[in-house]
């Protein structure tokens, strides 16, 4: 009998009368396989970053209309003419940025704030600028509303950092620059990294690891990737 009931569990769980427990393992599994071919088939081994991706339900950052296509191999349009990034994109930084719990990071184009709910699993808190409000104020409510709680969303132009709480022990902007912005370095503290596209806007970008220590900033070029532009407020 017991077996006729989970058989009978089991064709109710599939039936479709209950979408959101299957949607929600549907998903989960999708999630799994994008970790297994994208990111760690690609050299990804930080146990924090895998288990921070696996945790954060990225169909839940991507507009409606997307949601089957969330854990795609590529970045996705979320409005404004603006993309959340490509998950292996999202894993190559946050294992780079190296940072643990007991740090604050910084955050420049929060976008649909997934990049930030991924580093809110790794740190004690994330601080992130978006310079358009719309989404700056989608991505804050998002974020309240799946309780992330220790991550902070302001309305600004990132490049200029976000003076009041630096410095940062890790600061990830996630927009190309055609500079590293010098009030972002300055907000950077010693012996921490920051990871920054930096090119044109047109072109391919060069992913940068910029490093403080003594005081000395050292950049290396990483891969070559293609963000959307660092805009500025006019
Ligand atoms: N990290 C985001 C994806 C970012 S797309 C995510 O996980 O979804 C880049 C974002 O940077 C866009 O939302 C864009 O509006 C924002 N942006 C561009 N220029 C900016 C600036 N000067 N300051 C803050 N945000 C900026």
């Amino acid at each position: 009998n017991m077996k006729k009931l989970s058989i009978f569990i089991i064709i109710l769980l599939n039936s479709g009368l209950f979408p959101p427990l299957y949607g929600q393992d549907k998903f989960e599994k999708e999630r799994k396989k994008m970790i297994k071919n994208q990111i760690q088939s690609r050299g990804i081994t930080d146990k924090k970053t895998l288990e921070a991706i696996e945790s954060v339900p990225r169909h839940l950052f991507v507009p409606d209309e997307y949601r089957d296509r969330a854990y795609d191999d590529g970045p996705l349009p979320i409005g404004y003419g603006q993309t959340i990034s490509q998950p292996y994109i999202v894993a190559y930084m946050t294992e780079l940025l190296n940072v643990g719990p007991d740090d604050i990071v910084l955050e420049i184009g929060t976008g649909s704030g997934y990049q930030a709910a991924v580093l809110s699993r790794i740190v004690k808190k994330v601080y992130t600028v978006e310079i358009i409000e719309e989404l700056g104020l989608a991505a804050k409510e998002r974020l309240k509303a799946l309780n992330y709680d220790n991550v902070e969303v302001k309305i600004g132009d990132g490049y200029y950092g976000w003076e009041e709480h630096a410095p940062y022990d890790g600061i990830i902007v996630t927009a190309a620059s055609e500079n590293i912005p010098p009030p972002l370095i300055k907000q950077l503290k010693d012996n921490c990294n920051m990871i920054i596209p930096v090119g044109s806007p047109f072109n391919i970008q060069n992913l940068m690891l910029v490093k403080k220590s003594g005081g000395k900033i050292t950049t290396k070029s990483l891969i070559p990737v293609r963000f959307v532009p660092l805009t500025r407020k006019k």
